[in-house]
């Protein structure tokens, strides 16, 4: 089995961890409603999609 020769450094370990985040991808408003919603995403508001609804109508939006 292939075991490394040295120990990676705490410094080594976090700088190749730096990439591991996550990102909150791109926000636009519904062409419907005009609520935030994330692109290509149904509206958690309205339930539309591309102006069709696609969900169940949410009585509370
Ligand atoms: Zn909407």
């Amino acid at each position: 089995m292939a075991v490394p020769k040295k120990k990676t450094s705490k410094s080594r370990r976090d700088q190749r961890r730096s990439h591991h985040y996550v990102t909150t991808g791109q926000a636009e408003s519904c062409s419907n409603c005009g609520e935030t919603k994330q692109r290509h995403h149904v509206c958690f508001s309205c339930g539309y999609y591309r102006g069709r609804r696609v969900i169940a109508h949410n009585p509370a939006a």
